[in-house]
């Protein structure tokens, strides 16, 4: 191809954009973004919680590690600087979930749907504030980790040497006074080369400049060496939100048609694909975001919380970090997964009404003829599976107790008389046994 080739190219499939329905159900979406904010929120008092609790253990000098005691010392500082850290972070984080609430779809008609549509404007927010949150709480976990003044140092004054340039002047008055006049002094007399290196008479270092270098030193930090794809999802998450922030051409073409949609409808109402795109981008976002903030975040906030307090302190804080995250953990893990089901031979084919319950507790009335693409949880995405089994089988003994096969002629395994229940799950424990010896 040649250069008009290409151009020809772009011009012709990259200047009218063509309507586009995402591969989701929205339904699903709408609820899977609802369970995951709810859980970030609680995630996030939570959190605010801990938070103050270490501001004021930090005060205390019977609570601290000796070097946190020592003035001469720069852990001491960190004493002042660690619950700042985390403090912005929560700023951060709160602004993330104000952008990825769920759509609310009540009162939606074909006369307001419009109401729904997502624009520029919707696209440019929801990636900014991913991009942000991205952005600021590797590098805060970062020194969270490190605790090194050169990097700390490094860290605030690249901020402020950025925000000096425009700030106003009632602003820069608030800010500003004579020490951090001075620091910044001697911040711009050195080289870029002198800031970054930070050998023996330097004020700063930044041993780990870009943001793909901080995340791998994070994640070989933190013993996630086997996580590569989700590494790496970080990284492509950094570069999809560049695109959007710094107004790139297909994302700005993307989100800012004026063109009218057509129009989709669920059991719920009426909506368009533009909210369908938006809602997919969104659990996306809101899903690795989380995943990101219990597995790197949490985790740097855990070592610096191990390195400033005495043991019986730090034991206490961290039970209050593992419950937070121990709770997103688990949420995150109950969203589309897989379930097993096993039926009667010959149900499928039949007119009754399947009742298929998920784990989540949601049921699923399928109605005859059973749509073989029906067969998800409209609450949480999960997947059905089913394995017919021959016969009226009764229960099934699995790993995890015995299953009613659905369309047998038994009751609910919960239903049963207690001595039942205990005989099945010793038949149950019997089977274990043999398994594994
Ligand atoms: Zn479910």
């Amino acid at each position: 191809m040649n250069e008009i080739d290409i151009l020809k190219n772009i011009a012709e499939n990259l200047s009218q954009r063509k309507s586009s329905a995402a591969l989701n159900n929205y339904e699903v979406l709408g609820n899977n973004i609802k369970f995951l904010n709810d859980s970030f929120i609680w995630g996030i008092e939570n959190l605010l919680i801990l938070q103050k609790q270490i501001e004021l253990d930090l005060e205390k000098d019977e609570l601290v590690t000796n070097n946190f005691k020592d003035n001469s010392k720069s852990h001491y500082y960190f004493r002042k600087i660690l619950p700042r850290i985390v403090s912005n972070d929560i700023s951060i984080i709160d602004k993330f979930i104000a952008n990825t609430q769920p759509d609310d779809r009540q009162n939606i008609t074909l006369e307001n749907v419009h109401e729904l549509k997502k624009t520029f404007l919707d696209f440019s927010n929801l990636v900014t504030a991913s991009r942000q949150f991205i952005d600021s709480l590797v590098s805060d976990a970062y020194q969270l980790i490190k605790l090194e003044s050169k990097e700390i140092n490094f860290h605030v004054l690249t901020s402020l040497h950025s925000f000096n340039r425009f700030v106003t002047k009632s602003i820069r008055q608030a800010l500003f006074n004579s020490e951090i006049e001075d620091s910044l002094n001697e911040f711009n007399n050195l080289s870029n080369n002198k800031r970054i290196r930070g050998n023996e008479s330097h004020i700063t270092k930044c041993s780990e400049t870009s943001f793909g270098n901080k995340v791998d030193f994070l994640f070989s930090q933190l013993n996630l060496t086997t996580e590569t794809d989700f590494q790496n999802k970080i990284k492509d998450l950094f570069s999809f939100s560049s695109e959007f922030t710094h107004i790139g051409y297909v994302s700005t073409f993307f989100t800012s048609s004026s063109d009218s949609e057509v129009i989709f409808k669920d059991d719920i109402s009426p909506y368009l694909p533009s909210t369908e795109n938006f809602s997919e981008l969104k659990y996306e976002l809101l899903e690795i975001v989380m995943r990101f903030f219990t597995k790197v975040y949490l985790p740097s906030v855990d070592k610096a919380l191990e390195t400033a307090f005495v043991k019986d302190t730090y034991d206490s804080l961290l039970e209050s970090l593992n419950v937070i995250s121990d709770r997103i953990s688990q949420d995150l893990k109950t969203r589309n997964n897989q379930y097993y089901f096993f039926i009667k031979q010959g149900l499928i084919e039949s007119e009754e009404t399947i009742d298929l319950t998920c784990i989540c507790g949601t049921t699923r009335n399928w109605e005859a003829p059973h749509d073989m693409s029906k067969i998800f949880c409209s609450n949480c995405g999960s997947q059905f599976n089913l394995l017919e089994i021959e016969g009226d089988p009764g229960y099934i003994i699995t790993s995890n107790g015995p299953v009613k096969v659905i369309g047998s002629s038994v009751p609910d395994f919960n239903e049963l008389p207690i001595e039942k229940q205990i005989d099945l799950l010793k038949q149950c424990e019997k089977v274990v046994n043999e398994q594994t010896k």
